[in-house]
């Protein structure tokens, strides 16, 4: 499978699979293991992770089934996030859901992702949401001191605008190398708000989260989604696909090379999507999605 190079540091695999979900999907550590191997097989070795995910739980839950694996983990490229602060039972100090930022909420949480992940290192820690009380000298700051420890690699951002992306990267000496937004074909907001401009300015790519509209596509009922998942239909057959694959096919395609986030716990589903990189939409199938999305021809 194709490699984005994020840094000399880091590259990753340009599909890469999320476990938002993972304390939902009921697995046994085997079943664990078992995906994650399916995933290398498929050349995918890059997870997706946030020390929130499944009420600070799938960190762990990931971690403890690779504990007899230390072979296996090694070979796995591990994104994480940190930077929110829940409402839950975990964390009775919080009583009301906040963003922190701050150098020793970032310290502390990228060493618990590592001691719940059973690693030594981060490939790259994110900050998941932008923070309107962030105070850029300090999670600079974080960020230096987790890159010199060698804890964490590389850095990058979640859901930020192109100032608020700026904005922290001139408060570092290094790059920031990715920002994850969510990017599908119900969700075109992100191409249109100057952040795909941006990651084409900076040559970084995206992350793209809920690549099918986290399941919408298949649940909504709206009449906007019954228009898109028409033409998605039209053209899937087109190109003897399904329409999942060609949702990512449709991402990939943009030349930001954006790398989807597959959210399926479902084997063959993930297969799936890794087919989906042979997938070549011409220029006007593209825009027929687009236009879709967005309801009227362009301009
Ligand atoms: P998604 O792929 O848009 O949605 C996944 C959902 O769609 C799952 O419920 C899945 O159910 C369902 N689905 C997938 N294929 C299907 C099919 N062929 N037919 C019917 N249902 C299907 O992705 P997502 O889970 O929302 O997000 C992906 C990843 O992005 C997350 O795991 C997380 O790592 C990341 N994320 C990041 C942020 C952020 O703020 N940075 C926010 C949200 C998510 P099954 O499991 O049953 O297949």
């Amino acid at each position: 499978m194709e490699r984005i190079k994020f840094s000399n540091q880091v590259d990753v695999s340009r599909i890469v699979h999320g476990v938002w979900r993972l304390s939902e999907w009921n697995m046994s550590k085997q079943d664990v293991i078992g995906l994650v191997e399916h995933c290398l097989a498929l050349g995918i070795d890059t997870f997706d992770h946030a020390d929130i995910y499944g009420n600070y739980s799938c960190e762990e839950l990931f971690g403890n089934a690779l504990a007899d694996q230390p072979a296996l983990n090694n070979r796995l490229k591990i994104i994480t996030k940190c930077g929110i602060k829940l409402l839950s039972d975990k964390k009775p100090e919080h009583y009301i859901k906040h963003y922190d930022t701050g150098y020793d909420h970032i310290i502390a949480s990228a060493e618990n992702s590592l001691r719940y992940l059973k690693r030594d290192q981060i490939d790259v820690l994110l900050i998941h949401r932008p923070d309107p009380f962030m105070n850029p000298y300090e999670t600079a700051r974080a960020f230096s001191d987790l890159r010199d420890s060698g804890k964490v690699k590389e850095f990058g951002v979640s859901n930020f605008m192109p100032s608020q992306f700026s904005m922290l990267q001139s408060y570092l000496d290094f790059f920031l190398v990715t920002n994850q937004v969510e990017l599908s074909p119900v969700t075109l907001d992100n191409f249109e708000n100057g952040v795909i401009d941006q990651c084409l300015e900076q040559r970084f790519s995206p992350m793209a989260w809920s690549p099918l509209g986290g399941g919408s596509i298949f649940t909504a009922q709206t009449h906007r989604i019954l228009t898109i998942k028409n033409v998605l239909h039209k053209i899937a057959d087109q190109l003897n696909c399904s329409i999942d694959q060609l949702m990512y096919a449709w991402l990939m395609a943009h030349p930001s090379k954006i790398i989807p986030i597959v959210g399926t716990g479902k084997l063959e589903r993930i297969t799936k999507a890794a087919e989906a990189m042979n997938i070549q939409l011409s220029r006007q199938q593209w825009f027929e999605i687009w236009v879709a999305a967005q309801g009227v021809s362009v301009p």
